[in-house]
């Protein structure tokens, strides 16, 4: 049976409590499913599982992970590629959106994926991979059509003699147009990942394309549960507000459904902003946050970024006599605290 979007594996998106359980052979000889029990009769019948009285899926249970290799990729055509940083920015970033058509490609928010470019490196050699953070919810950018969009930044830069040099990936996938075809690898990771819970908080804290899986992690949240009970705060840099991806994404949002605070670094001539330095004018609120029981904080983007964010953080804790290392580990520990820096 073809999978049911959005649930990845086709099985584990719907969770509901019985009174004992069943084997394989029982469930074989099923016609309809046995009907579910309330969370406090489960209880009461003694259903472990159930007197924990949770419905919503562990988020391992629906990773799903390298399904495609590179000598079996999947085949995905490109629907559209737009530009997502304004027409004056330095930086040239594209959301390109690929179609995968028969092909099942299933992926989750958090998840990334893997492009070979065409041709042979210097060496003669294929290419090596490539990976990008898929940028939609797992039903897709559109949903349940089939499809999967990433954040593609055009990479330039000038060598020892002063000529420009593009990078290969970064500069083949940002001149796709529709109706290319391209190989996609993965999907890769287990750690970056958003729990299956509209009650839990999402700090988010990333520079530039690291915005890319919050983008999934915030159009997830809207679709599925628009009224969840969960905060999501997003700290995000970039140099100035043009060269800032996503922005008219973020506009869609109110600061109610999904409270930002921007860092702009180049804006204003002599006033430097760094996401730390939000961090800090946000101190209250990210204390509040942090301290939340199921609260889980991320940091995505470049190399840098979270010796930063740990600065700010100690120094926001401390006053509060609270350890931050010793705080961050109790979370990463706890599956709470994710990092993703390139
Ligand atoms: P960028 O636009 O070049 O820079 C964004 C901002 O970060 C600038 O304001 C920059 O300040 C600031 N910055 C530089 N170093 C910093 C540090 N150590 N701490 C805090 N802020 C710092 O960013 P980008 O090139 O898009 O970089 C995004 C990163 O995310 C890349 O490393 C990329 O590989 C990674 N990433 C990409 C994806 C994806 O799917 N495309 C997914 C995950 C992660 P200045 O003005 O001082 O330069």
């Amino acid at each position: 049976m073809k999978c049911v979007r959005p649930c990845p594996t086709g099985a584990v998106d719907h969770y509901f409590d019985l009174a004992r359980p069943y084997s394989i052979d029982d469930q074989l000889l099923w016609i309809e499913l046995p009907s579910e029990l309330s969370v406090q009769a489960a209880s009461e019948a003694g259903n472990s599982e159930s007197s924990r009285g949770s419905q919503i899926a562990p988020v391992s249970a629906s990773t799903p992970l390298n399904r495609y290799s590179r000598e079996n990729p999947a085949r995905a055509i490109v629907s559209s590629n737009t530009r997502v940083t304004g027409e004056t920015a330095e930086n040239d970033v594209r959301l390109v959106i690929f179609e995968f058509d028969e092909t099942p490609f299933d992926f989750i928010e958090g998840q990334s994926v893997g492009v070979i470019p065409p041709g042979l490196d210097a060496n003669g050699q294929p290419h090596a991979m490539r990976l990008y953070s898929v940028a939609c919810p797992r039903d897709g950018e559109k949903p349940n059509a089939g499809n999967m969009s990433l954040a593609i930044k055009r990479i330039v830069w000038r060598d020892g003699l002063d000529r420009e040099v593009r990078g290969v990936a970064s500069n083949w996938l940002c001149d796709l147009r529709p109706g290319d075809a391209v190989d996609i690898v993965g999907p890769f990771g287990t750690d970056f990942l958003v729990p299956d819970d509209p009650d839990a908080d999402l700090l988010m804290i990333c520079t530039g394309t690291g915005a890319a899986p919050f983008r999934g992690f915030a159009h997830r949240r809207r679709r599925m549960w628009p009224n969840a009970g969960g905060k999501l705060m997003l700290i995000y840099g970039a140099r100035t507000m043009e060269d800032l991806p996503f922005s008219q994404t973020l506009q869609k949002y109110t600061q109610a459904e999904f409270r930002r605070e921007l860092a702009f670094s180049r804006a204003i001539a002599g006033d430097r902003q760094y996401v730390q330095d939000r961090l800090r004018m946000c101190a209250p609120e990210i204390l509040w946050l942090l301290r939340r029981p199921k609260s889980h904080m991320y940091i995505c983007g470049l190399k840098g970024l979270e010796d930063g964010v740990d600065e700010a953080l100690i120094d926001i804790t401390r006053t509060h006599g609270i350890n931050w290392l010793a705080f961050k580990s109790e979370m990463h520990v706890a599956g709470r605290y994710h990092v993703e820096v390139y």
